[in-house]
């Protein structure tokens, strides 16, 4: 089923010289297909028939595109075990993983075919015209969200199916009428094909127009620069790291025409512990969090990667159960060799600074692509100093800063870049001796979790995932949930425009039955 070559549109093409394999880190080797990178010919034609396709796609009832996206589910299910054995040789991921990540990749899909088939998502607004209106009649006035274009999705290694080829980013972005050009990640190309193969069978059952998916493979930067530069290229969602997505951000924001680069990245999704809270629970919400730093071997963005407290004997409870407990967790193994060199050197140069003691850490030898956890503790004054103790280690590790005091905390919660997530642990009395510190925090994060783990992120309508620069590059939006529609969309105003001609959404009769603000009034009615 493999072919390793492009998908542009309902063809397969390999014109390239440049090919490459993908690496199953459990076994130590290359697996066997050989997937071509896309040239810059086969860019150019994903992009002029994604172009083409738009003129129509754009227009398909949501209905359509609702069958559209069901079909796409259906499909990646019907792949089975060939899709859920390519997700474990390309990321070493056990297979009850790569179930629940297809899961919640056909469970997004479903949302927003229940969106668009719904339809009041548009955002219709209706302002009749008042002809006898005086001094000055008013004009009839119409508004609604349409699609932006094209859009280059790019998804990050640690989710091959929900933050990748089929993923969120593109579900919405078809749901929105918008068609999309997948720059394949390379390390998981294989899985990326037979999604695909899954998304290009149901957009000919479904008769979508030709062009409205691609997958272009590539085994470097070039593909995905060249794409974002191409002007008929209209948007673009990322999700990786920070370099990764600020490169891309920056590259389109020099466009002659620049576009948004909607860009998910890294984040160290900060918890905070309050004293009375470790007074009696230190022990069980260490055991906690050794679980949540080494879940999915620590390779999550919203990872605990920052546990701020202040000073106390209970706080280094916390610690040393912390300590006692991650080493007896299994080391796991990482999704790439790459990667697991990153972690390894990202790692030792955090733990390497000044003041920095690794409390605890897996110094037994491991097999080849596992990673060693480990947990290191600093204090507050190093860590508002040294900027470097502030940057991602994506992987299994945590730093702990011990805080002098309340003051040192707030501080240090200030100081802190853009993040996806942000924890308190508290008893319920105690919230609100620190608002201030709390309210820093909020100012910090795109989503604030009270007594819990930042890790897990619900699929939901009110889900914020994103946060400040850098957690993204746009804070106002969401990549997870139905409001990650809004970020391939703009509003578009019809004046005096004649009834027959309106878009469905539009017109007097209200034909899709949806819920529209007419004079500033919420209804179904028709006008
Ligand atoms: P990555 O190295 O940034 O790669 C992501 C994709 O971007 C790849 O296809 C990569 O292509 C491409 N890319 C990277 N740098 C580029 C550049 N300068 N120009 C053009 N393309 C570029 O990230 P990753 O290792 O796959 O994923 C791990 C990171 O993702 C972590 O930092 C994690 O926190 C973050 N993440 C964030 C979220 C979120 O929702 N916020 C979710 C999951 C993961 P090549 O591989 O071909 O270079």
């Amino acid at each position: 089923m493999i072919t390793g070559k492009n998908y542009i549109g309902n063809s397969l093409s390999a014109k390239g010289n440049i090919t490459y394999k993908t690496f199953n880190p459990k076994t130590n080797t290359n697996n066997e297909n050989v997937y071509t990178e896309a040239t810059s010919q086969e860019i150019q034609e994903a992009v002029n028939l994604a172009s083409e396709a738009f003129k129509e796609f754009r227009t398909i009832s949501g209905a359509k595109k609702a069958a559209f996206l069901n079909a796409i589910a259906d499909e990646i299910l019907a792949l089975d075990d060939a899709l859920v054995n390519v997700y474990m040789s390309e990321t070493g991921l056990p297979e009850g993983r790569a179930k629940g990540e297809r899961g919640r990749t056909v469970g997004q899909l479903r949302t927003f075919a229940k969106l668009v088939e719904e339809g009041s998502w548009v955002e219709a607004r209706i302002d009749p015209a008042q002809p006898d209106r005086t001094p000055m009649p008013r004009v009839d006035l119409r508004k609604m969200l349409v699609p932006i274009g094209p859009i280059v999705v790019f998804g990050a290694s640690n989710f091959p199916l929900a933050y990748s080829t089929a993923g969120g980013d593109t579900a919405s972005a078809l749901a929105s009428g918008c068609p999309v050009i997948v720059k394949s990640h390379p390390m998981h190309a294989g899985t990326g094909e037979l999604v695909a193969l899954a998304i290009q069978k149901a957009a000919e059952k479904t008769g979508m127009p030709n062009g409205v998916f691609s997958n272009l493979n590539s085994s470097g930067i070039e593909v995905g620069q060249e794409l974002v530069q191409h002007p008929k290229v209209k948007g673009v969602g990322f999700t990786g790291s920070i370099r990764g997505g600020r490169a891309l951000f920056d590259l389109a924001g020099k466009r002659p025409e620049p576009i948004p680069v909607f860009a998910e990245m890294g984040s160290i999704n900060p918890v905070i512990l309050f004293p009375k809270a470790l007074e009696t629970k230190a022990e069980s919400w260490a055991k906690t969090y050794a679980s949540s730093i080494t879940l999915g071997t620590g390779q999550f963005c919203t990872n605990p990667g920052l546990i701020l407290g202040i000073k106390s004997n209970d706080l280094d409870t916390f610690i040393s159960t912390l300590s006692d407990e991650i080493v007896t967790i299994a080391p796991q193994c990482m999704l790439h060799p790459n990667i697991h060199a990153a972690y390894t050197n990202n790692k030792a140069q955090a733990q390497d600074q000044n003041n920095v003691t690794t409390v605890a850490a897996i110094t037994e030898t491991v097999t080849e692509n596992y990673a060693q956890q480990a947990v290191a503790v600093v204090d507050g004054k190093t860590f508002l100093e040294n900027e470097t103790l502030h940057e991602e280690v994506f992987g299994p590790f945590s730093l702990i800063v011990k805080c002098a005091d309340a003051a040192e905390l707030e501080a240090i919660v200030a100081s802190l870049e853009g993040q996806l997530t942000g924890t308190i642990i508290s008893e319920e009395n105690e919230v609100s001796q620190y608002d201030a510190i709390v309210q820093a925090l909020s100012d910090r994060v795109g989503r604030v979790i009270f007594n819990g783990v930042p890790t897990g992120v619900e699929v939901a309508p009110s889900m914020l995932h994103g946060g400040p620069y850098p957690a993204s590059t746009d804070s106002r939006f969401t990549a997870v949930g139905r409001d990650a529609i809004k970020r391939w969309v703009r509003p578009f105003s019809y004046q005096d425009w004649p009834n027959e001609l309106l878009p469905n959404e539009l017109k007097n009769e209200n034909p899709l039955q949806i819920l529209r603000l007419v004079n500033d009034q919420e209804t179904k009615e028709a006008l």
